[in-house]
């Protein structure tokens, strides 16, 4: 990404002239072998990208702003809009290489003339954009104002609506020995810009003169003096007020005359897109949701997509100590260290909104290869991005997984649930025999601790294994065959463990029981009690970490560390090394053991080295 900024940076281009960008773009695009619609509002463009195994009638747009603005030694990217060109690239090259970890179009919208000219309100005026029905649009802008690693949402409005007015005061000119035969606009001014400060205050906006003309000579009364100023506001019932109010200005009989310049309207988030939003920078690691409760009074031309297509436009924090400097100032740089985090919450993003029912990866898979399958919960947010993540690093492995639908509280499985778990996990098995055209399904693993606790280990094969001949896996017994690894590794008999849950007391009761019978000792544990699982998954990394550092300090003997919950977000990428080099002792989570013992029982001899091969996942894949 670094090299698509640094080459837009050397193109900076103004306001519908944005033609080497537009062209540089085209070429990129096209590239990546996506398909390419140019000339929409003469120079924007977008990108569309269909999945491979495309059942789903589901879209969604990011959109990135193309031009730059103009100071007195040329044209700059002062507002970074070729670090957000930069990240949309980046998102595209990732999707166009990955077309089956999504289901459904995604669109990529590089609109021009955001500062002036309303690009995003010009390229909605074209039949072929409209034709798209674009059902979620989503962008970013790097902002100063917040720090590296921190995004900023709101759930509402983000950035401000920008009108501009003119008042005529019209009076009656004349000698300006003999006030008494005129009527002088000035002795008005005053009056005129007081009335504006109450309306200010009455409605909440911002109501300021900035230009003010009267007259000429010095003795002289005119006929006429003119206030200008910016009007902005965030609230549309407020601005019709506003306006309404200063039409009603009256002072004495003098004739005043108020026009309004209608620029740009608020930029205004879909609540429950705003939500979607938060979750996802919740999720991510390192990164901080930052609540946004006041909008900025900038303006941006996304409001236009806003206005009439549901998403979510977020701050990207930008400021660190080696970078400080404000949108539009001509020492302004784009900060090359959030391209990363913009990528991220992009891809994640994509991932929330177009997620794969059936999921594979490599369709140049031949007959005799292996197959992985795994039924994951609804809840479990992370597990499919990390399959992917690892199973890619091994050459000649693919997989798919199933969702099971939401059947309500799994943290607490009834009678009637566990019917309808079993019959979905039935349909999930079946589904894995049909002839899928590459690879034979090598083994079944299911990612529920609950579900492999309620349905047991034995019913579980006998409801997975209907019909086919395949190895079956759960995240219990991967825990424990983790365990066990470790100890082998470790020479040690009794394992001390530090054991972490969620929720649910009776789950945390169990692995207790099946620790000790397997000859562990758990000297430290905890159980969040937390209610749900979508609870659990907004727990941030760092409440993860202190909770942690807590466990560690009460009892430092700890041999092994267990986290059993994929959707603590505690298996995202890179966070148990992370861990691991900060604590020195083994970690294991749900997830990161479900795929090693998958590929544990699945691999043949001759490729079972390959498993010490997989980063980012921890010392349990290299031992
Ligand atoms: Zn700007
Ligand atoms: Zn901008």
């Amino acid at each position: 990404m670094i090299g698509y900024r640094n080459y837009l940076n050397n193109i900076p281009e103004l306001n519908f002239q944005e033609i080497k960008t537009s062209e540089y773009i085209n070429e990129t695009l096209t590239l990546f072998g996506i398909e390419v619609h140019k000339n929409i509002a003469k120079t924007g463009l977008i990108g569309i990208l269909k999945s491979n195994n495309n059942h789903s009638e589901r879209n969604i747009a990011i959109r990135a702003e193309m031009d730059a603005l103009e100071f007195e030694n040329g044209n700059k990217h002062a507002c970074g809009h070729d670090g957000h060109m930069a990240i949309v690239l980046g998102v595209a090259e990732f999707f166009s290489k990955n077309r089956n970890c999504f289901e459904g179009t995604i669109y990529f919208i590089f609109s021009p003339a955001e500062e002036e000219g309303a690009g995003c309100s010009e390229m909605m005026k074209n039949s072929f954009f409209n034709s798209l029905e674009i059902q979620e649009v989503y962008a970013l802008h790097n902002w100063p104002d917040l720090k590296v690693g921190q995004i900023g949402i709101s759930e509402g409005a983000i950035m401000g609506g920008d009108n501009s007015f003119i008042i005529d005061i019209i009076g009656m000119g004349g000698h300006g020995a003999m006030p008494e035969q005129t009527i002088n606009p000035n002795n008005y001014i005053g009056m005129v810009i007081e009335k504006l400060k109450e309306i200010e205050n009455k409605y909440n906006v911002i109501l300021t003169p900035t230009n003010i003309t009267s007259g000429k000579s010095i003795n002289i009364i005119p006929d006429l003096a003119t206030i200008k100023g910016t009007f902005r506001y965030i609230n549309r019932g407020n601005e019709e007020n506003v306006i309404k109010d200063l039409e009603n200005i009256r002072i004495n009989n003098i004739s005043i005359k108020i026009h309004i310049i209608k620029g740009y309207i608020p930029t205004i988030n879909n609540k429950e897109c705003a939500k979607i939003c938060k979750k996802i920078v919740g999720d991510m690691v390192g990164v901080e949701l930052i609540q946004i409760n006041k909008p900025s009074m900038a303006t941006e031309d996304f409001c236009y997509l806003l206005e009439k297509i549901k998403g979510c436009y977020v701050w990207l924090g930008s400021n660190d100590e080696t970078n400080s400097h404000k949108l539009h100032s001509s020492s302004f740089n784009f900060n090359d260290k959030i391209l990363n985090i913009g990528f991220k919450y992009f891809r994640d993003l994509i991932f929330n909104r177009l997620p794969i029912k059936l999921f594979k990866i490599n369709p140049q898979f031949s007959d005799n290869l292996i197959f992985l399958g795994f039924i994951q919960l609804a809840t479990d947010y992370t597990l499919d991005m990390e399959i992917s993540d690892v199973l890619s690093q091994i050459n000649g492995v693919g997989w798919r997984i199933k969702k099971l639908p939401f059947l309500g509280g799994y943290t607490d499985i009834t009678k009637d649930t566990f019917e309808k778990l079993k019959n979905e996990l039935k349909n999930s098995a079946s589904g894995f025999g049909e002839n899928i055209g590459y690879g034979k399904l090598s083994s079944l693993s299911l990612a529920c601790t609950s579900m492999s606790f309620t349905l047991g280990h034995k019913i579980l094969s006998q409801e997975l294994k209907k019909g086919y001949d395949v190895k079956i896996n759960d995240t219990t017994t991967s825990i424990l065959s983790a365990i066990e690894a470790i100890s082998i590794k470790l020479k040690v008999q009794n394992i001390n463990i530090s054991l972490l849950t969620p929720y649910i007391d009776n789950i945390h009761n169990k692995y207790q029981k099946l620790m000790k019978s397997i000859g562990c000792n758990i000297i430290v544990e905890r159980n969040l009690n937390l209610t749900n699982d979508s609870l659990s998954s907004s727990v941030t990394v760092e409440s993860i970490e202190k909770i942690i550092d807590e466990m560690i300090t009460i009892n430092p003997n700890i041999h092994i560390f267990i986290i059993v919950c994929s959707a603590l977000n505690v298996t995202k990428y890179g966070f148990i090394d992370k861990l691991e080099k900060k604590y020195k002792k083994y970690f294991i989570t749900s997830n990161q053991a479900l795929l090693w013992n998958s590929l544990k029982i699945t691999l043949p001899n001759e490729m079972i080295h390959l498993i010490n091969k997989i980063k980012g996942y921890g010392m349990l894949f290299n031992l």
